[in-house]
């Protein structure tokens, strides 16, 4: 039997056949019409998207006989002859990229071409050619004569030096649309008469990625079974993905399932699924996601936030693609973020507990004498986390206000060597772990307020106060509370505290309003006074 692969074997032989490409191909058909052939033609785009052919039927047609609305008739002895005519000259410049071929173009161009209108030179993957092999092809392109046509084909444009660009007619191929390759693989299939389920031939047009190329090498592939061919074959034998699988993988994550999300990525991973068919499944449910989440109410997925910022991050994954990283690695750390940690929801429960240390510290006619931040005008501590109790978001503002009524410099400085070793005598691990990094940035006599550099690490520490402040009052027989910010929130408490300061605002306990009389603050000491409480951290003083 004259097997022949279906691409070669469907290859287009008029304009008709080219599919997804109908405004090029619409140029290509009026220069026909008005005889107006350029010398010079660069096809660029996507591996699989016609450009070969479309030069193929293109030389065919400009050397026909007697052309049609499709291009050549392919049935005058021009047309008929198409292939074996010495007059059309291929050259595959990813295999041929020395300078001797283009100068045998360059000794030969001058000829008449033997049998038809035109010589076509055909040059695919131009890119490839040697600088001075595109030097030679320059020369040509700048005077070529009247019965030579250069169509140009290259995958990477960017790579095609701008003087050859700029001699050229440019046509943009573009990846061709999932139903116009759904469409072409039907009519093979009804041609071949191969058996195939509807969603088994979705899924080749899915992975072919918009080359038709791809898609008819995997239809043919898969052709040489005897029985239908399914979805599974297509997704076992091409690294594909199903729906369900997608699905099953963004459910673990709406149930924070992560041992199952973990296992699910291995095995994608051990069977090789392609991770560019991965992400962009993925982009498709998230995008699912996201119009269902603006769309109902009741919508308890992911945040419209948390979706896009997965969609972005999915998206930049893309761009690693060259690189040797493990695309696997990079895709599961960035999904891994949108679980919720379990220490976190832990902490939620823990915050109901804190509730009640607060209550222990604020007296219930306390008014605040300075006018506080209020959580929407503030950074505040992790609203997600802490909305649900703002007796803690509370206690948090009350004891930075009671710090500042008597931070002091010395109190400082002793907090701080009191603090370091503690932190080297601290026997508990987890409270090690979670204090290790943590820096004494200010302290009165009784409250020292420490910062961390991520959020949820202070977040974590103000639930277990009451652990750390037994812990360290029983080693200095002292009686210190502690509070927990995170750098971004200290930062902008700094310049509250200076602001406060210059508008002679004065800092009073907060449970104890009878504490202190007020001061007269004078202003020109300010940046004294800050610069000693802080720890001789610059403070700028606008
Ligand atoms: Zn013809």
């Amino acid at each position: 039997m004259d097997y022949k692969v279906l691409y070669r074997k469907y290859r287009p032989n008029d304009f008709s056949n080219i599919i997804g490409q109908d405004y090029m191909i619409s140029i290509l058909k009026n220069a026909i019409q008005n005889n107006k052939i350029s010398h010079a033609y660069i096809f660029s785009g996507p591996r699989g998207t016609g450009k070969t052919s479309t030069a193929k039927v293109f030389a065919k047609a400009i050397n026909c006989e007697h052309p049609t609305i499709d291009g050549p008739c392919n049935e005058c002895e021009s047309c008929k002859h198409f292939k074996e005519n010495a007059d059309i000259i291929e050259i595959d410049a990813a295999s041929n990229n020395g300078v001797d071929e283009i100068r045998e173009i360059i000794n030969n161009i001058k000829l008449a071409p033997a049998y038809s209108k035109y010589k076509v030179y055909i040059i695919d993957e131009v890119h490839m050619l040697s600088t001075s092999a595109f030097n030679a092809l320059l020369l040509t392109l700048e005077e070529p004569p009247k019965h030579v046509v250069f169509i140009l084909a290259t995958t990477n444009i960017e790579a095609v030096p701008i003087t050859i660009l700029s001699r050229c007619q440019r046509f943009d191929f573009h990846k061709i649309s999932l139903q116009d390759i759904l469409k072409r693989l039907k009519y093979v299939v009804s041609k071949e008469e191969i058996k195939i389920d509807d969603d088994a031939l979705e899924e080749i047009a899915y992975i072919s990625d918009g080359g038709m190329r791809d898609a008819l090498s995997i239809l043919d592939q898969l052709s040489s079974k005897t029985a239908t061919i399914t979805i599974k074959d297509v997704i076992e034998h091409f690294g594909s993905v199903s729906k369900k699988q997608i699905n099953d993988l963004y459910n673990t994550i709406i149930e924070n399932d992560v041992d199952n999300f973990d296992s699910m990525m291995k095995k994608f991973k051990e069977v090789a699924i392609d991770y560019k068919v991965l992400i962009r499944k993925m982009l498709e449910k998230i995008e699912q996601e996201a119009i269902k989440n603006k769309k109902h109410k009741d919508y308890n997925g992911l945040s419209y936030n948390n979706l896009k910022e997965i969609a972005y991050e999915l998206a930049e994954i893309s761009n690693y693609i060259n690189i040797s990283i493990d695309p696997y690695v990079l895709i599961e750390i960035t999904l891994l973020k949108y679980f919720n940690n379990q220490h976190l929801n832990n902490l939620e429960k823990e915050l109901k507990t804190s509730q009640i240390i607060s209550r222990e510290i604020i007296s219930p006619s306390a008014e605040p004498l300075l006018n506080q931040p209020k959580a929407e005008d503030s950074q505040i501590i992790s609203r997600e986390i802490i909305s649900s109790s703002p007796a803690s978001s509370e206690l948090i503002n009350i004891r930075i206000n009671n710090c500042f009524v008597n931070a002091k410099k010395d109190y400082l400085q002793t907090l701080k060597d009191d603090w370091s070793k503690f932190i080297n005598n601290l026997s508990d691990k987890s409270l090690l772990n979670l204090l290790i990094d943590c820096q004494i940035v200010t302290a009165s006599d009784k409250i020292g307020i420490m910062t961390t550099s991520v959020i949820e690490t202070s977040n974590l520490i103000n639930t277990k106060l009451k652990k750390i402040e037994d812990l360290f009052n029983n080693e200095y027989n002292s009686n210190y509370h502690f509070i927990a910010l995170d750098e971004t929130r200290w930062n902008a408490e700094k310049q509250k505290y200076i602001t406060n300061l210059k508008n002679k605002k004065v800092y009073k306990y907060m449970e104890e309003p009878t504490f202190e009389e007020d001061q007269e603050i004078i202003v020109d000491n300010i940046e004294k006074i800050a610069y000693d409480i802080f720890d001789k951290e610059k403070v700028k003083i606008e």
